[in-house]
């Protein structure tokens, strides 16, 4: 797997917004991933809200969940959007 990124692409980066808001990027490419948004505004933007719809969500799991494996499917549920 190489972090070598092309020249910013929108669309690449919100994949890797999404997998951030996730939590399944690696502290190292979620700095790489942050000084990217910083640069961009439509990036900004798409991670500003997307943080907000999934913590919206994440309430409302966090509500309806209270066993074992409430993590898991609290993953999921947010993987599934
Ligand atoms: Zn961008």
């Amino acid at each position: 797997m190489s972090h070598i990124r092309p020249p910013h692409n929108c669309n690449e980066l919100i994949k890797d917004i999404s997998l951030m808001l996730d939590g399944e990027l690696d502290r190292h490419s979620e700095n790489i991933l942050r000084e990217e948004i910083d640069k961009c505004s439509t990036c900004k933007q798409y991670l500003n809200s997307h943080a907000a719809y999934k913590k919206n969500v994440s309430q409302k799991v966090t509500r309806m969940c209270c066993g074992e494996d409430f993590k898991e499917a609290l993953r999921s549920k947010i993987r599934g959007l």
